[in-house]
């Protein structure tokens, strides 16, 4: 057989020869939408790859984004990875300090950023040195600032054609770093190779079945693990793209969802929250009719939401499981055929789970000692993943605990695995409730929690306790005009629970303080519920 190298180049290629009228859409920052094609896409990005090596970017150097989902950050993902440079997508929402370490760390030599950031940007760029150009993507026309460079103005006088070079396969193309909620955060650096094999597995039917028809919307940012790699499953197919830009609020991107009429979305369940709650308020207010999959992924999806949306919305959840380190797909909670028939209640069990293996990624759980445990659905465990597009380091050897001597990745998920492979996860390691030597399932709790009717969000976290070490505490957002006491929650978990899983408090807060990625923050919740059992 021919020894064609997986490469990125391909995608981009191939989405303009195929798809060359097939839009991308973008919600500017004044919220107008700015429409554009795979071909155009290509176009700018020939002419961006020129301009970015007139700028001295060459081979493996390291270009980043401060910027957020939109057509313009899709031109960067394409040509940069193309023209044999890394593209180092920067987390907008972490602390400069933060962001400087990771810039810093990677050795980002240029930085291509929105306008709406450039402030953000100025709290950091003087704490990396490596940065020698700021090129500034702009909506208006105000005067640019000097030393900064405009990204149309480069764009403008180069060649739409670029003499792409020709890559090795496992040559870097993209760096994204874990969110580090433990530790400094650890660059993920991910070869053409292993981008190209995600994005076939992730079209694969039984994974997110991505095609040409689809009208794909990533809630989930471009600088959150490549937006689950849809952009290239975009570009791979030939799907439409739908950026919703700096909106992220509910309503813009339901607005979006109707208006373009969008087939497939894909984000962390907070934003899902959000959304369901808008359209139990007003129900026919928005027609979603063309949506035939929303993504959720990233944290637990409560069943009450999947199934929120299913009863009330007709609107079908694929739940999925992933990480940074995976690039990221790794589980998807699809229903096999033996499982069709089975009542509503236990459909929604499996689509609960966090799924069973995509194709290529192996999945085994182990305990404290490390001995692998049996698919029984019960032996809970750490679980390790290894396959073709999981990492095998960090960026600079950080973390090699996280690698077993033998080639697997531990993920750092308590979970349990069943005959059929479906994983279930019980908690991250690190918000795991020890109460007394045993093990409280945080994610159970805040999943029946959050059945019940006037609770919004709950995230379930370990306090200190004299007597048991810890024992789980609720903080409980409510829906807008309900009620519901400590009291009551806590009966509405009774019958579900053993005693001692029951939370010793509730504490009802506005809001769940939240990660970067926009997962629930518990150390936060830990650093300011944490001691109110000590005197207990
Ligand atoms: P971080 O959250 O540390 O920034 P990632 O975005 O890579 O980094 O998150 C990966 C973690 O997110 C997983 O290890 C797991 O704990 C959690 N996660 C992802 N998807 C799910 C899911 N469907 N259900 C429960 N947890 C999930």
């Amino acid at each position: 057989m021919m020894n064609v190298p997986l490469t990125i180049t391909h995608l981009l290629e191939r989405s303009a020869r195929y798809a060359p009228r097939r839009e991308i859409v973008s919600r500017r920052p004044d919220r107008s939408l700015h429409r554009t094609t795979w071909r155009d896409v290509h176009e700018r990005a020939g002419r961006l790859a020129h301009a970015l090596a007139k700028l001295g970017v060459g081979p493996g150097d390291r270009v980043a984004t401060l910027a957020w989902n939109h057509a313009r950050h899709l031109e960067l993902y394409l040509a940069v990875p193309s023209m044999g440079a890394v593209l180092h997508t920067l987390n907008l929402r972490l602390h400069p300090t933060e962001i400087a370490y990771i810039a810093r760390h990677a050795g980002d030599k240029v930085v291509v950023v929105d306008e709406t950031l450039l402030p953000l940007l100025a709290k950091f760029i003087e704490h990396v040195p490596s940065i020698e150009q700021v090129i500034v993507m702009r909506d208006t026309a105000a005067p640019m600032a000097d030393k900064h460079l405009d990204y149309e103005a480069l764009l403008a006088p180069e060649s739409p054609a670029y003499p792409w070079p020709a890559l090795d396969e496992n040559d870097a193309a993209m760096i994204c770093y874990t969110s580090g909620t433990t530790g400094n955060p650890k660059g993920v650096v991910y070869s053409h190779r292993s981008c190209v094999l995600h994005t076939l597995v992730a079209c694969m039917t039984d994974t997110l079945g991505v095609s040409e028809s689809d009208t794909v919307l990533p809630v989930v940012p471009m600088f959150h693990a490549n937006a689950w790699g849809l952009p290239f499953c975009a570009a791979a197919t030939g799907a439409k793209l739908v950026f919703p830009g700096p909106h992220l609020d509910a309503a813009s991107i339901v607005d979006l969802m109707a208006s373009e009429k969008v087939t497939l979305a894909a984000g962390v369940p907070t934003i899902w929250l959000g959304i369901l709650a808008l359209l139990d308020q007003d129900p026919a207010r928005f027609d979603l009719s063309s949506v035939r999959s929303m993504v959720i992924g990233g944290a637990a999806a409560p069943p009450a939401m999947i199934q929120g949306f299913r009863a009330r919305h007709k609107l079908e959840v694929t739940h999925a499981w992933g990480m940074t380190e995976t690039n990221p797909l790794g589980t998807v909670a699809r229903i096999k055929s033996h499982l069709e028939n089975v009542s509503e209640e236990d459909r929604l069990k499996v689509r609960s789970t966090q799924g069973y293996a995509a194709a290529f990624v192996e999945t085994r759980h182990v305990d404290d000692a490390g001995k692998v445990l049996p698919w029984d659905g019960v032996s809970m465990g750490e679980l390790e993943v290894r396959g073709p597009f999981v990492a095998s380091a960090y960026l600079g050897g950080e973390g090699a605990d996280r690698f077993t001597a033998d080639g697997w990745f531990k993920t750092g998920d308590v979970v349990t695995l069943d005959d059929e492979g479906y994983v279930r996860i019980t908690d991250r390691a690190k918000d795991v409730v020890k109460s007394g030597g045993e093990w409280i399932s945080s994610v159970a709790l805040e999943n029946a929690l959050m059945s019940h009717h006037a609770v919004l969000e709950a995230a379930v976290f370990a306090a200190k306790h004299p007597k048991w070490d810890e024992r789980p505490i609720a903080a409980v957002v409510l829906k807008p005009d309900h009620a519901a006491t400590r009291e009551e929650l806590i009966a509405h978990l009774a019958p579900l629970f053993p005693k001692f899983w029951l939370p010793d408090d509730v504490v009802f807060v506005a809001q769940v303080p939240r990660t970067s990625t926009g997962k629930f923050l518990k150390s936060k919740l830990r650093e300011e519920y944490g001691d109110r059992l000590l005197g207990a």
